[in-house]
């Protein structure tokens, strides 16, 4: 089968005939529609973030139709459309049986440490497959199963309830995904903060109520538009030490920072103002969880969470074309998202 991998860091990615992987009793072959295109493979070309054995099919976020089924396989069967979960997991360790697959003692992630979804088929255990309902489109499953997800996570994490305020310090990807769902979850207010007049934009047709950083300081804007009280959740989607700390300075009383942007170096917290006197918490947020990726799916089918205006571009399984993308996003950052789609 054809598949678009990294040979070697720095270079170009490259077309390359493979075997079909082999297929376990527990697992399943998927037939790919849809693989996207994500700014962390710009991140693993460049050799910026660990990535390896070489070569490798690049590709997390990946949808598809279950097209072999192992003997063992009992929640998905053959025909059955499905993306992804991209971390791959025993299902039987310490941490997979409380149900925090991310620590997993055997885990793995496609495009990553093994191969992803640049290619015609990838094998799988069949516990990362999902069922993605037909109300979906496959290239926006594939997104879903990244940064929307991990904005889900976060939310859940810091423990959202109905009712409460929400401040998003970054309306990228990450961002446009999370004030979608806060306002499924029950927010009352999302303020999204940015620098990018129209992300702000963007976000604002999301329902979100627009903060432009390059006004002035965001905490103080935050403040005045709360009453002074503060935003109950606050998270930090860049990963600068600057927007971390406004994000905890941001909060009520009571209030969770969810820090999910990845930062190389520390930030302040003047622990008494900050945290203590208002009893806040600073929460790290990583990927997300398998048995959260039904409910998220559920918002989208029901048109609560729409990528519309997110997955734009579609090319196909041609190394050129991949490496063109990767090449953009490089460059310009986006937040519009391409989309693989090996079948055209
Ligand atoms: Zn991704
Ligand atoms: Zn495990």
């Amino acid at each position: 089968m054809k598949a678009v991998r990294l040979v070697e860091i720095g270079k170009p990615l490259e077309m390359q005939e493979i075997p079909r992987p082999p297929v376990g009793d527990r697992d399943v072959l998927v037939r790919i529609k849809a693989a996207g295109i994500c700014h962390s493979d710009v991140h693993y070309r460049a050799g910026a973030s660990a990535v390896g054995p070489l070569p490798q099919t690049l590709g997390h976020e990946v949808a598809g139709i279950v097209e072999e089924a192992g003997a063992q396989v009992t929640n998905v069967a053959v025909g059955d459309r499905v993306c992804l979960h991209y971390l791959l997991t025993c299902g039987d360790c310490y941490y997979c049986s409380l149900g925090s697959e991310q620590f997993c003692v055997e885990g793995s992630m496609i495009g990553k440490y093994c191969d992803g979804g640049y290619a015609e088929c990838i094998a799988v255990p069949a516990r990362s497959a999902v069922a993605l309902p037909d109300e979906i489109p496959f290239e926006h499953g594939a997104v879903l199963m990244c940064s929307s997800a991990t904005s889900f996570h976060a939310l859940r994490k810091t423990r959202l309830a109905a009712g409460e305020t929400v401040a998003v310090f970054g309306a990228g990807g990450l961002g446009m995904s999370a004030i979608q769902i806060a306002r499924a979850m029950g927010a009352l207010d999302v303020y999204a903060v940015d620098i990018n007049a129209g992300r702000l934009e963007q976000a604002a047709t999301y329902g979100a109520i627009p903060v432009d950083a390059t006004e002035g300081d965001p905490v103080a804007a935050i403040r005045q538009l709360t009453g002074g009280r503060g935003v109950d959740v606050a998270l930090e989607l860049i990963g600068l030490p600057q927007t971390m700390r406004q994000a905890v300075q941001s909060l009520a009383v009571f209030g969770r920072a969810g820090l999910v942007g990845i930062a190389d170096k520390p930030f302040e917290i003047d622990s008494y103002p900050e945290l203590l006197g208002r009893e806040a918490e600073v929460i790290g947020c990583a990927d997300h969880l398998l048995h959260e990726l039904p409910l998220l799916l559920e918002f989208a089918r029901r048109g609560l969470l729409d990528l519309s205006q997110v997955v734009t571009d579609t090319v196909p399984l041609d190394a050129d074309a991949i490496n063109d993308v990767l090449d953009t996003l490089e460059q310009f950052g986006g937040r519009v998202r391409t989309v693989i789609t090996p079948e055209g």
